[in-house]
């Protein structure tokens, strides 16, 4: 029995009812994953009652020598996957790593360019709502109307035109590759300093499967739970240079203490990485969103930009149906046991609590074990949810469908008894 189980009924039903949530339905969403065995216990253990504030070897409290130990693991793996300089492994989540660098790099009312929220950035490149919105002056890059990929052309205009002091890269619903050295150049022309966020791509980063930003970009962000595969965290890459100004802005600049539990999941995570098995898992994981596209394209999808490089698609659904909004489909497909989120695409004419896209990603179920020959019964599943225009009939079947097939596909943690 679970130590919760029998001290805290009402917490274990609902841990229980998520697990079985996911055991039963295909996680879709573009930036979750199914971490090992191993990430999930070292979340769990006893480093959860340690304080370490400050670094190995120069901490604020006593009896620290294991979780050095620990927290060096974690570095010295990050630095030999990414190839880079340093790493602080400190950060809480990407976001807390993305403010790291703006603490490191910025004063407040500084001028900083990134990808715009509604053609695939995110709310910590310069979103109003969000701090990088309020405490900088933020200037957007879009993607071509026509192509829907990167305008590299306006990037570069609008760089010499507003002279940003920091250019932010990466994104959350991007499915092209991304031209470091063209974004390098510019930030080179106009005097900026240049910042890779890979939150979404960093597995496929790590194992070279995607250009690395590392030899361009002064800082490099990532989160460690999407394609990396490792826990809820986050974590900042860097050079030389900037080492010592990026550690002191993460503590004693934004956080206290470290999780040092979640430091240790991040260092089994970084070491499965390390392993060959996980190029593999990468690869596939690019492979079955290739499948996936072709799938969803044949049966009338239009995907943003006409296809995917990476894990994610962004599906513009207009051409299926003028009623079908992002948030209906999103809701549908719940229902029918595929988890997606609702997403807006480029020029979006709907509000982002409604959108016209759906953003789905082939990460979390290439983990449980799905290959290329199941993405067109995928793709069916989806697509029969879609056209059920919301029947709870049709819906009903789809997700009986889902759950008897995902019972083959066990989350990485259980093991299956013969
Ligand atoms: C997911 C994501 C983040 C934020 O990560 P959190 O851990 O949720 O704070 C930052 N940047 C990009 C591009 C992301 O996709």
């Amino acid at each position: 029995m679970n130590p919760i189980e029998s001290t805290d009924p009402a917490l274990w039903q609902a841990i229980s009812d998520e697990q079985k949530r996911q055991e039963t339905t295909l996680e879709m969403i573009a930036s979750e994953n199914h971490v090992s065995p191993a990430v999930l216990a070292a979340a769990g253990t006893v480093l959860t009652n340690k304080y370490a504030e400050g670094y190995p070897g120069r901490r604020y409290y006593g009896g620290c020598q294991f979780v050095d130990v620990v927290e060096n693991l974690a570095r010295q793996r990050a630095t030999e996957l990414f190839r880079c300089a340093h790493v602080n492994v400190q950060p809480h989540s990407g976001s807390q790593a993305n403010q790291a660098v703006f603490l490191a790099a910025l004063s407040p009312g500084d001028t900083i360019m990134g990808l715009h929220l509604d053609h695939g950035g995110h709310l910590t490149h310069g979103k109003s709502v969000n701090l990088s919105g309020k405490w900088f002056r933020p200037v957007h890059y879009t993607v071509d109307a026509k192509t829907e990929r990167i305008d590299m052309a306006e990037v570069r205009r609008l760089a010499h035109e507003h002279k940003p002091k920091l250019i932010i890269t990466g994104a959350s619903a991007y499915s092209r590759l991304w031209d470091w050295a063209a974004f390098a150049e510019i930030a080179q022309e106009t005097g900026a300093l240049l910042m890779a966020d890979i939150a979404h791509i960093a597995g496929l980063v790590a194992t070279g499967l995607h250009p690395s930003p590392i030899p361009y970009a002064q800082f490099v962000t990532t989160t460690t739970h999407k394609t990396l595969r490792g826990p809820r965290a986050g974590m900042v890459m860097t050079n030389a240079d900037w080492a010592k100004k990026i550690d002191s802005a993460v503590f004693p600049g934004l956080q206290g203490g470290p999780l040092m539990h979640i430091i240790a999941a991040k260092a089994a995570a970084f070491g499965e990485a390390l392993k060959p098995q996980f190029k593999q898992y990468c690869e596939q994981i690019i492979k079955n969103a290739r499948v996936l596209a072709e799938e969803l394209t044949r049966r009338g999808y239009r995907l943003v930009s006409g296809g995917t490089d990476n894990h994610l698609m962004l599906i513009d659904l207009r051409p299926r149906g003028e009623n079908l909004t992002g948030v209906l489909v999103e809701t549908w497909l719940q229902t029918a046991g595929i988890i997606v989120n609702k997403n807006m695409i480029p020029f979006d004419p709907r509000k982002p609590a409604e959108t016209s896209g759906i953003r789905v990603g082939t990460p979390a179920l290439t983990t449980r074990g799905l290959k290329e020959s199941h993405m067109s019964q995928v793709a069916d599943w989806f697509d029969r949810a879609v056209a059920s225009q919301g029947d709870a009939r049709i819906l009903e079947h789809v997700r009986a469908d889902v759950a008897h097939f995902t019972a083959a596909f066990p989350l990485p943690h259980i093991t299956v008894s013969p």
